[in-house]
Order: C-alpha cells, then structure tokens, then sequence
C-alpha cells in the first residue's frame, strides 16, 4: 500500500481525488484549514485507511510533523484559493494559501530530505491559467511564456515557478501539471458550473459574464483526478504535464446545453432564463491546452465526454448540494467588480 498526503482534500478535486487513490490502494492522509469551499460531504468516514488533519499548509512545525510521522510516497498540493472573482476582491488570501503555503510545504521537504533518503514525490495541481488569454485557435504547450491576467493566477504562476527552484537548486523531486476547467461533484456554487445547476434548482434566472463568449475547455474531474495519479507514477521528476480534454465550450454553449439536460433529467418546467451581467474585470477570452505530452508519457485519455460528465454533476446537486457545504449564506452573491 502506498502512502499520500492530500492537501485541500476537502475541496473539489481534492475529495475526488481521495476517492481515486483509495480505489488504487492508497494509505491517505488529508491536511485542509477547512474553510467557505470544503465540503460537509467529503469527511470520508467511510474509508479505513485515512486520516483527517484540520491545519493550514502555512504551519510549516505542524505540517513537517504529519509529513515525518507518515513518511509518504506523494504528496498531492491542491489547497489552494480558486475563485478569480475572490482574488478581484481579496488577492491577499491567495497569495497567503497559493504562494506562502507552497514555500512552506517546500521548506518542509527540503527539511525532511536533510535527514531522510526517502524521496517524496510532491505532485502540485496547477492550472491553464498561468498561461493567461490565448488567441482562439492556439493551444498553450508546456514551454511557453508565463502570462497571467488575474491575481488568482498570478498566485498560482508564482508557486510553479517557485517549485522550480526548488527542483533545481534543491533537488526536490516535484511534478508540476497545469489543468483546464473542472466540472463534477462537490463544487462551491460559485464557479460558472455549479451556479448554473444551483439557480436551475432554485428556479432563479443564470447569470453569465459579459457576452458569454469566453471559451474554456472543461474537463470532468474524474479524468483529471486519473491523469494526477498516472502522472504521479509515470510522470518524469521535474517536468511539467498539461491535462485538458480537448473539449472547447463558451459559457452560452455551456449553460445551453446545462438547461436542456436538466430539464430532461428533472423533468418539470422551469423558468430560469440567461441573464447578462456586467463582465469580471480582465477577464480572460480563451484557453486551450495542447496535452500531448501527458498523452504520449502516460497512455492517458480522457474518458467522459461532456454530456456524460454534466448528466453525473447534475444528479449530484439535484440529490446532495442543499447539505454539502459549510457555507450558505453566500451562494450566488457578486464579487471581484471593480467600483
Ligand atoms: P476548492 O476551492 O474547491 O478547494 C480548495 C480546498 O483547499 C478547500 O477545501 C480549502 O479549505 C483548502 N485550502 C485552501 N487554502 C488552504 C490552506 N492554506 N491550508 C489548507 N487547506 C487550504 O478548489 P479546487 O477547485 O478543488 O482546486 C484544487 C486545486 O486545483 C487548486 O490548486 C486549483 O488551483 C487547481 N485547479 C483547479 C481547477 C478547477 O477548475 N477547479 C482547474 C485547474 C487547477
């Protein structure tokens, strides 16, 4: 059995990615400050070979003694601040969770490997947002230029390049992979997704950003949560893996075809019309990831496509959202614009 560590393991990849590790044999353990975006759902007391740490990746003594007792083959990064909205709003928070909670848990392995021959391969999740708005059409590869537009991104750019660094000078053994928008199970009803499903739930009318022409590629976060653990075993030390699906939707296509299959699937009228709202400020018009090299190193292939994926993510918050999260109060509210 092998052993992993999880950060932000009560968020949205994060839980569904214990749920994979467990299928593949895994001892877990899972460190989250638990905050507005951990799931209720996700405390896994179903699982035998899991533990539960409430702590912040900024407490590097705390961290560095969980990462000592369990002595771990990986360690998955994915605690993290995600709402570019929030980061509008707050940047601070980001650069606290996304840039300081990633040099301490750099700090803590470079500590461990001073008195430890073990080599604990840190995975860190990261996002096609660091290359910033491409031209519609073009594809980011894994070479190219940083370009980040939000400080969400900014945030997670800045934490790649320090784990570079850190793969270099100290010779910490650390993956990078930089994924496309998820969709599934057990995400905040703040992203674009999410918020779509919850006011069709609620009957409410769908906001969408500006013109609604900003395309994403969207992956089903099962076939992120595989390509994580294929490239944690295949993956080569100190590289870099883009994951994306290949699908490519703007957000009217997306809510479109989110309104016609939950109508199918829920099977009653509903009045819930699109919307549009003033835009996010800097927001981004488009990326696209071109993922060959995961595919060539791994053999991986994403296997939902995304009427599959968004049928399984409408039944989860049709059957489970209204007792999920921590949070109530703030489903649906406006932030990150600019007065
Ligand atoms: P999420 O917001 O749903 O969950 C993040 C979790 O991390 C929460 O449970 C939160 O409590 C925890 N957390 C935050 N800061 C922490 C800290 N300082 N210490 C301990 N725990 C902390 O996020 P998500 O959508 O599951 O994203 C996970 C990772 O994947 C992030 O690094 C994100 O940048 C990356 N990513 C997300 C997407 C996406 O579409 N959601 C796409 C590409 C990459």
């Amino acid at each position: 059995m092998k052993t992993a560590i999880i950060t932000g393991g009560l968020g949205f990849i994060g839980s569904n990615l214990i749920r994979a590790l467990t299928q593949n044999n895994y001892f877990i353990i899972n460190i989250d400050k638990i905050s507005y975006a951990s799931n209720i759902k996700n405390i896994f007391s179903d699982i035998k070979n899991y533990k539960f740490y409430k702590l912040d990746i900024n407490q590097k003594d705390k961290f560095i003694d969980i990462v000592k007792k369990y002595n771990p083959d990986k360690i998955f990064n994915l605690a993290a601040e995600t709402h570019v909205d929030r980061s509008i709003e707050n940047p601070k928070n980001f650069i606290k969770s996304n840039i300081l909670g990633v040099f301490c848990i750099l700090e803590s392995l470079r500590e461990y490997k001073k008195s430890n021959k073990k080599k604990i391969k840190l995975i860190h999740i990261s996002t096609d947002e660091v290359y910033g708005d491409i031209k519609l059409g073009k594809k980011s590869i894994e070479t190219d230029r940083y370009n980040p537009s939000s400080p969400y991104a900014a945030s997670k750019a800045s934490s790649d390049l320090l784990i570079y660094s850190y793969i270099r000078t100290y010779k910490i053994p650390a993956i990078i992979t930089n994924c496309c928008n998820n969709y599934g199970p057990g995400q905040f009803p703040e992203k674009l997704i999410p918020t779509i499903i919850y006011n069709l739930i609620k009957d409410n009318n769908i906001p969408i950003y500006g013109n609604g022409k900003n395309m994403r590629e969207w992956i089903y976060v099962d076939d992120h949560c595989d390509a994580l653990i294929k490239v944690s075993d295949q993956g080569i030390l100190g590289e870099q893996y883009n994951v994306g699906s290949g699908i490519k939707l703007n957000n009217i296509e997306v809510t479109k075809k989110i309104i016609s299959l939950f109508k199918k699937i829920n099977n009653k009228h509903c009045n819930s019309k699109i919307i549009f709202v003033k835009d996010r400020p800097g927001h981004d018009v488009c990326y696209s990831l071109n993922s060959s090299k995961i595919k060539q190193k791994t053999k991986w292939r994403p296997k939902n496509s995304f009427d599959i994926g968004i049928k399984k993510t409408i039944e989860w918050y049709i059957e489970k959202f209204d007792t999920s999260f921590f949070n109530k109060k703030n489903y649906g509210k406006r932030i990150g614009l600019i007065k």
